[in-house]
């Protein structure tokens, strides 16, 4: 078994700990250890902190069975208190809504059971792959995808994850891993680091990214200390996903702040959750508070026809207006990509408004962000081949675009 800090060990008998960031010691509160052991995960915690609603009170006896409850007292200290519809807490506290479930949600809406080709991995896209290497999180987010494998009590073995790195290295069309589970930040570092080492040893490899919320839910977590170990195995690259500014304080931008200083680039994933972020100004806010934070906001995700979350999908009309919205209104390095993962594992597809809206032979007409229309003339010369390619990629086969001739390898 992969020691995995989540031991959600039950609170020890006695009085109800406290969790309220005001009765809690400092060296606790930023201890990550100490916020992971002590994660919310019943109505009655939750209610230590909240005033909980009908309908969350509904939702977290009626979902118990479906999708486990649980998030730090960090990540709890950022709920309004008095407001359901407060984002922390539309994120992490389930409304009966969830079993209100629709024929067309499924278990696994992006067909990763279907492209599982060793344990541990999911190998969907020619060049990419997915390592799964824990299966707990440190947020069991009511919008999760991948609820089907997270917040179970089967994490991989050894022999999994051996196998695992296994089919990774006979497999060279791979060069990009994306490391995931669960939240792989929840390892101890030493574990992390052996993994992200191994796989840094795997020649063909030349990408390595890890998926996580912890500088969202556990900013503590992001020490020195793994930040340091991370940057030996450069380049690395965490993928993060905030999914409103509320969650940007000055704990979770710090985090980011000290994984950019480590040399780890640091990109955000965020869903689009109606009545959460599903607002022009909670996206601006949003992507501009993480270019702030050194944050490069990567995908905006339309919601996943994941079994239990309709009520929280913003309708495609609505998305891709909000989108128009944000293009051109702000700077592109704030503009996330907008995409429907495909349900059946056909993969992300780029939505948004449709810019070109006549097309001639000699011009086509594009609407502005500000909906003028404007002729924009096609060129003559409609051959677009790159005579240079004969000589730059000399000796390399067609498919494969990662080495040049001697002209590149001298670069
Ligand atoms: S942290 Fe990620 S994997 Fe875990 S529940 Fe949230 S969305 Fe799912």
């Amino acid at each position: 078994m992969l020691p995995v800090i989540t031991d959600s060990a039950p609170a020890p008998a006695g009085p109800p700990r406290s969790v309220r960031r005001a009765e809690v010691a400092d060296r606790d509160w930023h201890n990550w250890r100490w916020q992971l052991r002590n994660m919310l995960t019943t109505a009655e915690e939750l209610a230590g902190v909240v005033d909980l609603s009908i309908g969350e009170r509904d939702g977290l006896s009626a979902s118990a069975h479906l999708f486990r409850v649980g998030l730090t007292p960090y990540y709890a200290s950022l709920m309004d208190p008095r407001d359901p519809t407060c984002p922390i807490r539309m994120q992490a506290i389930p409304r009966a809504a969830e079993l209100d479930i629709r024929a067309e949600e499924l278990r696994d809406p992006l067909g990763e059971d279907t492209h599982h080709p060793a344990p541990c991995v999911i190998h969907k896209y020619p060049d990419r792959a997915l390592l799964l290497v824990v299966d707990r999180c440190a947020i069991y987010c009511r919008h999760c995808n991948r609820r089907r494998l997270v917040g179970g009590d089967a994490p991989p073995t050894t022999d999994d994850l051996d196998a695992g790195l296994e089919y990774l290295a006979r497999t060279p069309r791979i060069r990009d891993v994306l490391i995931s589970g669960g939240d792989p930040l929840l390892m101890t570092t030493e574990k992390l680091a052996g993994i992200v080492g191994r796989l840094r040893a795997i020649p063909h490899l030349e990408t390595i990214r890890i998926g996580t919320r912890i500088p969202v839910v556990c900013p503590m977590r992001v020490d020195d200390e793994l930040c340091a170990a991370l940057r030996r195995f450069a380049p690395v690259f965490i993928n993060t996903h905030f999914n409103h500014a509320k969650e940007l304080t000055p704990e979770s931008r710090a985090a980011c702040e000290r994984l950019v200083d480590h040399g780890i680039p640091v990109g955000n994933q965020a869903v689009l959750l109606r009545g959460i972020n599903s607002s022009t100004r909670s996206l601006r806010a949003l992507f501009r508070g993480l270019l702030r934070s050194r944050v490069r906001p990567y995908y905006l995700f339309q919601g996943d026809t994941v079994i239990g979350t309709d009520h929280l999908r913003t309708p495609v009309d609505a998305a891709i207006e909000l989108y128009g919205s944000l293009r051109g209104w702000m700077s592109g390095m704030c503009i996330p990509h907008l995409v429907i993962d495909a349900p059946g594992g056909g993969g992300k597809l780029p939505i948004g408004p449709d810019y070109i809206v006549e097309r001639h032979a000699d011009r086509v007409v594009v609407r502005t962000y500000r909906g003028q229309l404007v002729d924009y003339p096609e060129a003559r010369d409609k051959d677009v081949t790159v005579a240079y390619d004969r000589v730059f990629f000399a000796g390399v086969p067609e498919d494969d675009d990662r080495e040049g001739g001697d002209e590149l390898a001298a670069l």
